[in-house]
């Protein structure tokens, strides 16, 4: 149960704090839902795993599953009332503060054994010294009978539950690597030609948008002249000038080979040409050393945008910018060159 509800909210992709906040919602509803049900073992003696809960809770979940946790299931302790409801929300504090503990000194970082999760047990089993917040007599006769049993559980529960998280959390962590590996370009770290298609495809319909195909120029005389390997530490350098050249709402791509690209809805405050001037004298200044060598490199780049026309397809748009590459390569490379005839303005095809 624990470890579904943490894959379910791990798997939606909101921001960390979101889910460490889920966690401890969630978990809290676990641990009441376990102190409504409680295990009765014999006359007296009644266990549920509430502190496991929410010690695991915090434990995985961070500080605000931690503070969530002790409020919610701390309260309804309180609410519940009789003899032990101080101590009893007390020890769910402790077992809280007992997780964040763990998390600090103990978290396995890439992966958690079991002796890990014993240790959190151990660790969780000193909320039980909060009973000593009751009347002494008290204390002392359940300290005898009770903390044998909660410690035992404590440790099978972190066990159990925390093996069952951790596989969950194992799971995630190679779904997202994989996911993130097919939507990349492994040489240069980009995406690639998928993933910014897809991704331009999930912001459509887009009414205001430039695209440009940006391409190395003779870039087959690199490899010829200096070797593949130096030709493949161009198109690294080459990708970290666009990155670095790129702004947030720009997405950056290698379509494949030499050729990479730009896409961005934003032109509010800067003309295509003057983007992709940028990215072109970038490369330009880009020097790119190899052994005593120096490759001096330039691009070529084609511009399609579009102004208040709804574009569905983006593929026609990319047609468009190579048509502007071809020219551009046409003219004496090195150039930018923006071809786009429906623009509000009535623009055909220019070459700068
Ligand atoms: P132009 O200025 O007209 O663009 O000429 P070009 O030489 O850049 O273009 P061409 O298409 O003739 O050559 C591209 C070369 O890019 C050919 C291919 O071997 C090389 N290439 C494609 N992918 C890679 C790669 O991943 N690494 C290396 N080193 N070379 C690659
Ligand atoms: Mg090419
Ligand atoms: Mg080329």
């Amino acid at each position: 149960m624990s470890g579904i509800a943490y894959g379910v909210i791990h798997r939606r992709g909101k921001s960390r704090a979101f889910e460490s906040l889920a966690v401890g919602v969630t978990f809290s509803i676990m641990a009441i839902f376990a102190m409504l049900n409680p295990l009765v073992l014999s006359e007296g003696i009644i266990l549920d795993p509430r502190a496991v809960i929410v010690g695991l809770a915090s434990a995985f979940g961070g500080f605000p599953a931690a503070i969530v946790s002790t409020l919610f299931v701390g309260l309804f302790r309180l609410y519940v009332g009789g003899v032990g409801a101080i101590a009893g929300a007390t020890g769910i504090a402790a077992s809280a503060a007992l997780g964040l503990v763990w998390r600090r000194y103990l978290y396995g970082r890439n992966s958690t054994t079991k002796l890990h999760l014993i240790g959190l047990g151990a660790l969780l089993s000193l909320h039980t010294l909060t009973l000593f917040l009751l009347p002494m007599q008290v204390a002392i006769e359940l300290f005898a009978t009770i903390v044998p049993v909660l410690t035992v559980s404590c440790v099978l529960g972190s066990l159990v539950m925390g093996s069952i998280i951790d596989r969950e959390r194992h799971y995630i962590r190679t779904e997202n690597y994989w996911r993130k590996t097919a939507g990349t370009d492994s040489l240069t770290g980009l995406a690639n030609r998928r993933s910014f298609l897809d991704s331009i495809q999930e912001r459509s319909p887009i009414r205001n948008g430039v695209v440009m195909i940006i391409d190395i120029d003779h870039f087959k005389k690199v490899n010829d002249t200096f070797g593949h390997d130096a030709g493949d530490m161009v198109l690294k350098r080459v990708a970290d000038v666009l990155r670095k050249t790129s702004t947030a709402d720009e997405l950056v791509c290698r379509l494949g080979g030499e050729e990479f690209a730009v896409f961005s809805s934003n032109m509010y405050h800067v003309t295509p040409f003057s983007r992709a001037e940028a990215y072109r004298a970038g490369i330009e200044r880009q020097l790119v050393r190899y052994g005593n060598e120096t490759i001096p490199i330039t691009a070529s780049i084609g511009v399609s945008y579009w102004k208040n026309t709804v574009v569905a397809d983006i593929s026609s748009r990319l047609r468009e910018a190579d048509i502007g590459l071809y020219d551009a390569k046409a003219a004496g490379r090195n150039r930018v060159t923006v071809s786009s005839n429906n623009d509000e303005d009535g623009e055909r095809p220019l070459v700068f």
